[in-house]
């Protein structure tokens, strides 16, 4: 039965969630909103939950069936997610199943059976099988608590992901009447979520929207020279642990991880071109920790659920800060420093630019959909170019402000982007090109002339002439490429046309050239970057040796028992072992993320690790006396 969403919510004691929280999943404490959005799920209220990636979003729907006994439905677009989830909560002791096209008739017979005898306490399904099989029948009869819509954006034409498949869900309300709906979605800007909010239909939703801020990840945005030693440089940084690298084209991806491989860096490339079997084993090895490094396109990542990735490069920008959001995210989820890096570069943006145009010609109304792609576009670059923290940065786009001065984990934040000694200058020589080229040139172009490239265009022009002609020799041109939009966004030049502008001087040029206006002109990344606070903290105590021994023993784990490694124990788990040494079971269950169930299952192959760790003689105590 729906309860009316004005009669008061009943009681349910905090105690009771703590309990079932410590019992199945080994944690503490809720994440913030997720409180409210239990209370949302178990009293039955209507809600949208807008959280950001690793928020804790399935927690909330996982939680409410479970101690309310009744059965709940997950929508969720993607199969690969849907596995991993149910496979982690059998693990942890929980019924649920999953129903979707990769299932064989007998999965799901048996799903149905354990569905319709009342076992289950979620059930997750693919949209378009809410619709074609016998199994909407078979919800209607069964008394449905809610329905949890996972990526819940995917509705709504004005986000970036809009899926066809997602506007049926318009009419579950009518189908379930008995059931609260709940919305989740990691990226939502207002628009979005009124649309998510009336296409549903939800009745006076709980409307919970979290902190976008993610302050464990460092982010770093860095002028693309070289990508691939760029990208091979960040990945030593970040030796032995898991790291994924994006990249625009699926051709990318495979000269890339090969270039990678050479310079010692095993890696797989990844991309939708791939046979299902190829990027199932890619993705298995991944998750199971065999395989460290992916150089993927977008199609990665969705359903990969490895909590401890450490470092996400961007090899090229990623056509919203929605992806980046979404895809940088994917980095640090058990809360553990984590470094995103963004290798940028204008040519990127018109790669992406005309990708666009071919991809919005068959759209509904190609002109709307080229625009709000190309408005997306632009808010990466702003991003890429801004000299803003950016974490603020970021957070502001969502539509929140963040209060503190200095996050300590961003690269203009620590320092590393540094100013040009002689930015005014450097700003003259940008601005007498300009001025001595005569006519409107785009930034590409006079960016060659600045370098004293020697092409057929240069000699067209006769601009090898210029007395700007190889003024700034041996500086890369990506670099003075940056240094005309950082002019652009002080104003100091104008610019006509929108994609690939041309630059003409304005009065505050003129200024500048006559030696009445002082410029600050960026160097980027010409510091090597420092190890952020946040990551030192995070090691604080840890016996290395120990965590990697531990890592080995959970691979084994996982290996044997086909699930993902941080099914077994997250690394922020490990890291507490490894630092505390916990000597018997009931120690060990003081741990964060430790349940009894998982006690049960592992603990003592745990303890029994640390307990051989510290005997192993390695080292030998003293060292041997000379004679
Ligand atoms: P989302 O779906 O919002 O991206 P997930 O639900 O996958 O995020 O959760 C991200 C990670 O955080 C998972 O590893 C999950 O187990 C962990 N997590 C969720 N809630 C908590 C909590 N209250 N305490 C500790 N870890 C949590
Ligand atoms: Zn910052």
């Amino acid at each position: 039965m729906n309860r009316p969403h004005d009669t008061p919510l009943p009681p349910w004691p905090e105690e009771q969630v703590h309990e079932a929280l410590r019992k199945t999943w080994g944690y503490d404490t809720l994440r913030p909103l997720q409180a409210e959005a239990i209370q949302a799920g178990l009293g039955g209220r209507d809600s949208l939950v807008v959280l950001p990636t690793g928020g804790g979003k399935s927690l909330c729907y996982q939680l409410p069936p479970l101690l309310a006994g009744r059965t709940d439905v997950v929508i969720s677009p993607l199969i690969s997610l849907m596995k991993d989830q149910v496979d982690g909560l059998r693990a942890a002791g929980y019924p649920a199943a999953a129903i979707h096209s990769n299932c064989t008739p007998e999965e799901i017979t048996e799903a149905e059976q354990a569905l319709m005898a009342g076992k289950l306490r979620l059930i997750y399904v693919a949209p378009e099988r809410l619709f074609t099989t016998r199994l909407p029948a078979m919800l209607a009869s069964l008394p449905v608590g809610a329905v949890a819509i996972d990526e819940a954006h995917c509705i709504s034409h004005w986000g970036h992901d809009f899926r066809p498949e997602y506007r049926k869900l318009a009419s579950l309300k009518e189908r379930l009447p008995g059931a609260a709906m709940h919305a989740f979605t990691a990226t939502a800007t207002p628009r979005v979520r009124e649309d998510i909010a009336h296409q549903l239909g939800l009745r006076d939703p709980a409307l919970l929207v979290g902190i976008f801020d993610r302050p464990n990840l460092v982010y770093r945005v860095v002028p693309k020279v070289d990508s691939r030693a760029q990208v091979a440089q960040v990945l030593l940084r970040h030796g032995g642990e898991a790291a994924i690298v994006y990249c625009i084209s699926r051709k990318e991806t495979e000269s890339l991880a090969l270039a990678l491989g050479r310079r010692g860096i095993q890696a797989e490339a990844y991309h939708a071109g791939l046979e299902p079997e190829e990027r199932r084993r890619i993705q298995d090895a991944f998750s199971e920790e065999r395989l460290d490094v992916v150089v993927a396109t977008v199609a990665f990542g969705m359903g990969i659920d490895r909590s401890n990735v450490r470092c996400v490069v961007h090899s090229g920008i990623p056509k919203s800060l929605e992806h980046y959001q979404q895809e940088s995210g994917r980095a640090g989820r058990d809360g553990l420093a984590a470094e995103c890096v963004l290798l940028y570069s204008a040519a990127d943006a018109f790669k992406w630019r005309s990708l666009i145009e071919r991809s919005t010609a068959e759209a509904e109304d190609p002109q709307a959909a080229m625009e709000s792609s190309v408005q997306l576009l632009r808010h990466v670059e702003n991003y890429a170019r801004g000299l803003r923290c950016r974490h603020k940065a970021l957070s502001e786009y969502f539509g929140q402000s963040l209060e503190a001065d200095a996050c300590g984990a961003c690269d203009v934040c620590l320092g590393e982007v540094e100013g040009v000694e002689d930015g005014t200058v450097t700003a003259q020589k940008l601005l007498s090109n300009v001025y001595r080229a005569g006519r409107p040139f785009g930034i590409t172009y006079l960016a060659e002339v600045l370098a004293g490239g020697d092409t057929e265009q240069v000699r067209r022009w006769g601009h090898q002439e210029l007395s700007t002609y190889g003024l700034l020799k041996g500086t890369p041109r990506s670099q003075i490429v940056n240094w005309y939009y950082q002019l652009l966004e002080q104003d100091l030049l104008g610019r006509e046309g929108g994609d690939r502008p041309t630059l003409s001087l304005n009065s505050a040029s003129m200024e500048v050239l006559k030696g009445g206006r002082q410029v600050q002109l960026l160097r980027a990344a010409a510091k090597a970057p420092r190890r952020a606070k946040i990551d030192r903290e995070g090691w604080e105590g840890v016996d290395r040796g120990l965590f990697d021994h531990l890592r080995e023993l959970r691979r084994d784990i996982a290996d044997q028992l086909d699930v993902p490694a941080y099914i077994v124990f997250g690394d922020a788990t490990l890291r507490t072992m490894a630092a505390e040494r916990p000597a018997t079971l009931p120690e060990m269950l003081a741990i964060k993320g430790i349940g009894e169930r998982k006690l049960e299952r592992f603990g003592q192959q745990f303890l029994d690790a640390i307990d051989s760790y510290a005997e192993d003689p390695e080292l030998p105590e003293e060292l041997p006396e000379a004679d």
